[in-house]
């Protein structure tokens, strides 16, 4: 009997929720549990939702999720009081009521223990053959396909369970071109199995995979059979089978159909996920389609999720990723929904979208991505037999040398070196134009407005803050046009490949590795880029670490400071100020790692194939990121800059020099009250103006030195060499080597700026984490600076 049959007043008991994962799942948080008692308070003919009441609460559910639900009435209950056996065993002074609430619970329990089991797989895989031994049956094997044309049902007993197996026709997969296909689908959702087995040929296991990914998406409970298992292991291929199943979201049992090998074991995993004994390994996971897929799916998923009669049913992601690769068994479905035309007209705008980016259909798309998947699933767990001499595809051959076990690392080195010379070589061109007219603007409205405040507030405080977030546009531009570039083309899943082993020891991921080389660009679109990390603790880690990659915004300050303190040799300063936060990064991420609770989860690094990308995918990509910069910088960057405007031109002195007006102003007040804390690093109050100034944003360290060391510059400008600016000859001759040096320090650790600081708030989704990093991030730059500025002082003493 189904949930949604009873009528109002009627007591039941649960047996079992059907329908896909994500659905079961809600069900059984809200009580519908096996051998729970659920009683209906309202079920009007004609009603939606019906009113239940489970363990004490009250809920309602849709007539069809009501439908999802099986259950044994007290009618039942009785009915089974009087035949079976077991039950008229029951003492006979026992209770009326004692009595039927036992036989609820015994019909509910002996139902639960009958489960339906499909065998789904490519023609020839061994199903039937399988079948046939599981259920004892003899139906014809074959060694071609089309041999099973319509579903055979066995049943036998197994450990207290009644299983009904069922042996599907062979498919390749379940979109809707055969009629074999149609009708695997229409099995697997509308005669709802228990568990689906996925008979797996491992002599063929790449284009075999392919249909799993399918019964991934529609988010079914899956058992692989890895079954020819003789065979592989015949031809001396070497497979992580426990580590597949890891990857792939479900238990993986390897058998041999032929001679019965593995298959106890497999019906034990069966009744395991049945009842869900194994959540570890049986778990649902989304399919990487590549972000601009996964926009779609997304925008089509959330349509279709807003009609909640279909939710029950069908997953609605798997819905989304058959309406876009146009399924018409999918589109009949989707065609009775009362916003099928909104979803019609989205999936054409995105179908149109993804041929203008990707140059291929959707559809097409889609299937190339679950390629990636299984080729990264089986890069990690799968070797095969070197004796065989391997197809050389295209991609093959590129990746034989760009994922060569020498060349590798070379290319990958080489690569990163030329898009950092490019970024910031090329990048600094409009970065001066840029800065000219963000300086020529100021003077020109400057010009135009009357003194006061309110000039200086617009010249100083808005024009120039906004300046600020406009100089990184350039770089951040030229290293998003890479990025998409290796992106795009298939590179950037080889090189997450290459360095995944090393950066495992760190207890992060491969996928770590580019946001982490992004934050030598910029912090903020580098912790932006961490959403493709799909492990919660990975992520966090790396967000929490990119901070100590030396970001664009400090490299002036280094390259003045190295400069001035360094002159003979500038660049290995420089060199060093990177490695020791690359080292910090490192420490940083063992430690707080263990801090960190691990999911766990592994999961598939897609290695889609090789491909030119066109120019259109990387225009957008690249612009995507800038106007992401521009959008969540400009306006908190703005409000900052601003501030510390206001911090440093209040109170007014007026008449004062502007070196007088800084010391005396908010900002050299908390300047000087900070100073005790940061003697023993050396510093004095206007380096410590400058690392205030530095909360705002890095590049205004140098700006806010510049105007407190104003009239010392002048006093000691002409003393210097004349490529040197006023501001290095002042330092020079005030602040010791071994001070600078642990000012360098304390700049490429301490605070990230503010805009970092809101992209990890927003990133990790709470303030806690931004402000303990923040914390931490200061602790830090105080303790190292302090050790460079003792071992600065043995080797130059003051
Ligand atoms: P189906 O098309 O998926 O139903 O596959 P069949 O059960 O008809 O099997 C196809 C062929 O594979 C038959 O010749 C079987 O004897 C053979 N076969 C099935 N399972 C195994 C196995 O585990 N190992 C080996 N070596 N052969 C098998
Ligand atoms: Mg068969």
């Amino acid at each position: 009997m189904l949930l949604a049959d009873l009528n109002t007043g009627e007591k039941a008991v649960v047996v079992r929720v059907n329908g896909h994962g994500s659905f079961r799942k809600r069900l059984i948080e809200m009580g519908f549990i096996k051998g729970k008692e659920v009683r209906v308070v309202l079920n009007a003919p004609l009603k939606d939702p019906i009113e239940y009441e489970i363990i004490g609460y009250k809920v309602s559910l849709r007539r069809e999720e009501a439908r999802q639900i099986e259950v044994v009435t007290e009618e039942e209950a009785r009915e089974a009081l009087q035949t079976d056996e077991h039950l008229q065993a029951l003492p006979g002074d026992m209770e009326e009521e004692e009595r039927l609430q036992r036989a609820l619970a015994h019909v509910a329990e002996e139902r639960h223990h009958n489960i339906r089991v499909a065998l789904v797989g490519n023609p020839n895989c061994g199903k039937t053959s399988l079948f046939n031994i599981a259920a004892g049956a003899h139906e014809h094997v074959g060694n071609y396909s089309g041999v099973t044309v319509d579903a055979k049902e066995g049943h036998f007993r197994y450990k207290d369970y009644d299983i009904t197996l069922v042996d599907l026709p062979g498919t390749y997969s379940l979109s809707a071109y055969s009629p074999e296909e149609l009708y695997v689908r229409k099995n697997l959702l509308e005669a709802m199995p228990d568990v689906v087995v996925n008979v797996v040929d491992a002599s063929n296991i790449e284009r075999n995979l392919y249909l799993t990914t399918q019964l991934i998406d529609m988010n079914l409970r899956v058992v692989m059979a890895l079954n020819m298992y003789d065979e592989l292991r015949h031809k001396g291929d070497k497979l992580d089978v426990k580590q597949l199943g890891y990857l792939l979201g479900m238990p993986v049992c390897p058998t041999v159909s032929r001679n019965g090998e593995g298959i106890p074991e497999l019906f034990d995993t069966i009744l395991q996920v049945y009842e869900n004994a194994t959540p570890r390994l049986a778990r649902h996971l989304h399919i990487n389609h590549g972000a601009e897929l996964e926009k779609s799916i997304v925008r089509l998923r959330n349509l279709i999720f807003s009609n909640e009669e279909i939710r029950s049913r069908y997953s609605t992601r798997y819905l989304a990723i058959k309406t876009l690769e146009a399924d018409k068994d999918v589109a009949g479905i989707i065609g009775t929904l009362p916003n099928a035309s909104q979803i019609a007209a989205a999936c054409q705008e995105e179908e149109a979208r993804i041929e203008g980016l990707l140059g291929t259909s959707a559809e097409s798309a889609i299937v190339d991505a679950k390629y990636a998947f299984i080729q990264g699933a089986l890069a990690e767990t799968y070797e095969k037999y070197q004796a065989e001499r391997p197809r050389r595809t295209f991609t093959d051959k590129i990746d034989a040398i760009v994922t060569n076990q020498w060349a590798a690392f070379p290319i990958f080195v080489l690569l990163l070196w030329f898009i950092f010379w490019a970024t910031f070589t090329v990048g600094q061109y409009p970065m001066d134009w840029i800065e000219a007219a963000v300086a020529w603007l100021g003077g020109k409205v400057g010009s135009l407005m009357a003194e006061g405040w309110v000039k200086d507030l617009v010249v100083d405080g808005v024009i120039a803050g906004v300046g600020s977030v406009l100089v990184f546009l350039p770089n951040i531009l030229i290293l998003y046009f890479f990025i998409s570039i290796m992106e795009d083309s298939g590179y950037m899943a080889r090189a997450a490949f290459i360095v995944d082993k090393l950066m495992h020891r760190i207890g992060l991921h491969g996928k770590s590795f580019i946001p982490m080389v992004m934050g030598f660009g910029c912090n903020v679109p580098a912790i932006m880029a961490t959403r493709s990390i799909e492990s919660r603790k990975s992520r966090l880690v790396t967000i929490a670490i990119i901070p100590f990659m030396s970001c664009a915004g400090r490299l002036p300050i280094f390259v003045l400071f190295a400069g001035a303190f360094f002159p003979q040799n500038p660049a290995t300063a420089l060199l060093g100020i990177y490695l020791l936060g690359i080292v910090l990064a490192i420490l940083s991420a063992l430690l707080i790692g263990r801090f960190v609770k691990d999911d766990d989860l592994p999961f598939v690094m897609e290695l889609p194939p090789y491909r030119i990308p066109t120019a259109k995918a990387i225009g957008r990509h690249t612009w995507e990121k800038g106007r992401q910069y521009l959008e969540k910088m400009a306006t908190t960057i703005l409000i900052f800059s601003v501030s510390l405007w206001a911090l440093g031109y209040f109170p007014r002195h007026e008449g004062a020099t502007r070196a007088y007006q800084q010391e005396h102003s908010y900002i050299g007040i908390i300047g000087k009250a900070i100073e005790p804390v940061n003697e023993p690093l050396g510093f004095n109050w206007k380096m410590d103006v400058g690392l205030l100034a530095g909360v705002g944003a890095k590049e205004l360290v140098i700006s806010a030195m510049g105007v407190t060391y104003a009239q010392d510059g002048e006093e000691y400008g002409k003393q210097g060499d004349s490529d040197e600016t006023a501001l290095q000859s002042a330092l020079k001759a005030t602040v010791p080597t071994a001070a600078a040096l642990a000012f360098m320090v304390f700049v490429l650790l301490y605070f990230p700026c503010i805009a970092t600081f809101m992209a990890i708030k927003n990133e990790t989704g709470k303030w806690l984490w931004a402000i303990l990093l923040c914390l931490y991030t200061i602790l830090v730059a105080w303790v190292f600076a302090f050790a460079a500025y003792r071992i600065g002082l043995l080797l130059w003493p003051a």
